[in-house]
């Protein structure tokens, strides 16, 4: 049991978490070299391997020109080359460059130019402008930028490479690289080209289907040309309800509301949907839309707060997690998810403002100087959260029968034991339209995020583990989902060579344009190729492998490799003794 007090604990924490951090501390940058070489990060500190990325040699072009030539001569020199950009917010290693003789290319201090034609409603930005700079200069010029993804620690270059998204089955839909009309693409060529040559892909160029989706593995993209509309205003209500009949409103929900998306907090019964669409630009209210986990939060904040559940974890108390779950969510309903009504706090819904200050949001990543007592709650110096994320991406009608799934995985188990996910954000479900990109979703779809924790240490088993591979399991192999190419644990890619049905069409342009895969790398390739690894002792714990044997499990410590409860064509880590962990 968890006492009464701990409640107002977290309360406390929470507030004085949102409250008291002003000043936040920059991500660290994600190369770091000594006199040994580098080593390339993503913006967890660990890969999913927890392996480090070695790169020999690194460098951080300014302008075309330069990239165009750091490719000519990685070419000449037959070095192999990836791509990074200076927040490498890609959780996968696709960035990660072959481990032999290679370059990595940052985008860092290629981050200044942002055309915009007024009249033809477009943008036109250098691939290392940061989402951030872009929307703001946009929205400057009373346009929008239309679709964007939740998080704007990113950049244009890598937010397209990688499919990213916001949420939406209206006009162009909500993944960015939609929006793309245009775009320019430093490819390798032979001596007489000069090793290195920019493409010019324009919108009817059948070239940008593979061009605008392509993980790095087709070249350098140093001009993204994006499509906009005159600027706009958004109005957002959420509603926190129950989880009833979710599976038959889903659709509605997304074809009525513009921006829909729902958060399902499963072990609370509860679902929050989000009533957001365009209103005329004179509509009263300059509301701003700070979503909670991307805040700064109290450096000891999140110490505590990872602490804390460190610490349920060790003593297996699923009570003490549905505590933390319960404070959080009642937190989130009070304070509107991070909805500021006139960019300082929640006094209500609706809550309108501007569409760059309602999509996306980060302001956990900026700091006036000298001041260091809060960071994004994830940074990986201060032994903050620390947790895996699974984007599995749906065919839209298929995901009624999954969320009946879960639903049933939910009776059969106990609600609390679904709290973990509960912690973090629930279940977030947004929407993507049909793409023509070659690697973006071949139909209107469904995408889920859930986060939950990953232990200090690859050998330690989680608590309920089995619950969220199963639900992973199910979501990628009994329906089918697609992996989100920048996020997601290694099985989930297992087969997604067999998901998108046009692979092969991008494999092609692969072959024509990097004839010699300079732009891969064993890491890329695994990826891509949905191939399974070797399968190591407790390689089902971090997800580096889906279990058929007791020892991908941690049989010492009470896991064994067993079949799903609802979907038994899963294999899962589960956790067997007389003392089960399972609530019933
Ligand atoms: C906290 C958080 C929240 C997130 N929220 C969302 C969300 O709401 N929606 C969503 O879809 N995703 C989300 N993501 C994932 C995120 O959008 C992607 O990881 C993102 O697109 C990465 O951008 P980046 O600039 O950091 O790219 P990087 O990680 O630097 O690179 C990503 C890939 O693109 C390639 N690349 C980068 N720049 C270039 C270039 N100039 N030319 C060619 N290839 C290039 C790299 O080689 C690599 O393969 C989130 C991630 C985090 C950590």
């Amino acid at each position: 049991m968890v006492p009464r007090w701990a409640h107002s604990f977290w309360w406390i924490l929470l507030i004085w978490g949102s409250s008291l951090t002003i000043y936040a501390m920059p991500p660290p940058p994600p190369v770091k070299c000594d006199e040994t070489g580098c080593i390339l990060s993503n913006s967890y500190g660990a890969w999913g391997d927890r392996i480090d990325c070695h790169v020999p040699n690194v460098t951080y072009p300014t302008t075309e020109e330069d990239l165009s030539l750091a490719v000519a001569q990685a070419n000449k020199k037959r070095l192999k080359i990836k791509v990074v950009s200076k927040f490498s917010h890609t959780i996968p290693k696709l960035a990660c460059p072959h481990s032999g003789n290679a370059l990595l290319i940052s985008t860092e201090k290629y981050n200044s130019g942002i055309e915009i034609d007024v009249d033809n409603l477009e943008v036109t930005a250098d691939a290392g402008v940061s989402l951030r700079q872009l929307i703001d200069r946009v929205e400057e010029a009373n346009l929008s930028l239309v679709a964007a993804p939740y998080w704007e620690g990113v950049s244009v270059g890598g937010l397209i490479s990688t499919g990213a998204h916001g949420s939406s089955w209206w006009g162009k839909g909500g993944a960015v690289h939609d929006h793309v009309i245009g775009l320019s693409l430093i490819v390798p060529a032979n001596e007489s080209e000069g090793f290195a040559k920019v493409l010019r892909i324009g919108a009817e160029d059948p070239l940008l289907n593979a061009a605008k989706v392509s993980l790095g593995l087709l070249g350098v993209i140093s001009k993204v040309k994006l499509s906009l509309e005159k600027g706009f205003k958004r109005s957002i209500t959420y509603n926190f309800t129950d989880d009833a009949h979710m599976e038959d409103l889903f659709m509605d929900h997304a074809k009525k509301y513009e921006f829909a998306d729902i958060t399902w907090y499963p072990s609370r019964n509860t679902s929050v949907y989000r009533y957001d669409n365009r209103v005329p630009f004179d509509t009263p209210g300059d509301g701003v839309y700070d979503f909670l986990g991307f805040q700064s939060n109290s450096i000891l904040v999140s110490k505590a707060t990872r602490a804390t559940e460190k610490g349920f974890e060790a003593a297996r108390n699923v009570n003490g997690k549905c505590t933390m779950a319960a404070s959080f969510v009642g937190f989130k309903k009070l304070i509107g998810n991070g909805l500021k009504k006139n960019g300082v706090i929640f006094t209500g819904y609706p809550v309108v403002g501007r569409q760059g200050k309602m999509q996306t949001s980060g302001s956990c990543l900026y700091s006036p100087p000298f001041r260091i007592d809060s960071s994004c709650a994830w940074d990986p110096r201060i032994n903050g959260l620390f947790f895996y994320e699974t984007t599995a991406i749906f065919p839209a009608k298929k995901f009624a029968d999954f969320i009946r799934d879960v639903k049933k995985l939910r009776d059969l188990i106990h609600s609390d034991n679904l709290c973990g996910i509960d912690i973090y954000n629930g279940i977030l479900i947004r929407f993507i339209k049909a793409s023509q990109a070659y690697l973006g979703q071949p139909e209107d779809s469904v995408v889920i995020d859930f986060n939950y924790y990953r232990a200090d240490d690859a050998a330690t088993p989680r608590l309920n583990q089995d619950v969220w591979e199963e639900i992973e399991q199910m979501a990628f192999f009994k329906y089918g989902a697609r992996p989100h190419w920048a996020k997601n644990r290694n099985a989930a890619f297992l087969k997604v060579n067999e998901k998108y049905p046009k692979l092969n069409k991008f494999l092609a342009v692969k072959k024509k344009l990097d004839p010699e895969n300079i732009f891969s790398s064993e890491w890329s390739d695994e990826i891509v190729l949905g191939k399974e690894g070797g399968k190591g002792d407790g390689c089902g714990l971090e997800g580096q492998c889906i279990c058929s044997e007791d020892r991908h499990c941690s049989p010492s410590k009470g896991y064994f490799c067993k079949p799903g409860l609802v979907y038994s064509e899963a294999r899962v880590c589960r956790y067997s003794s007389s003392s089960s962990a399972l609530v019933v």
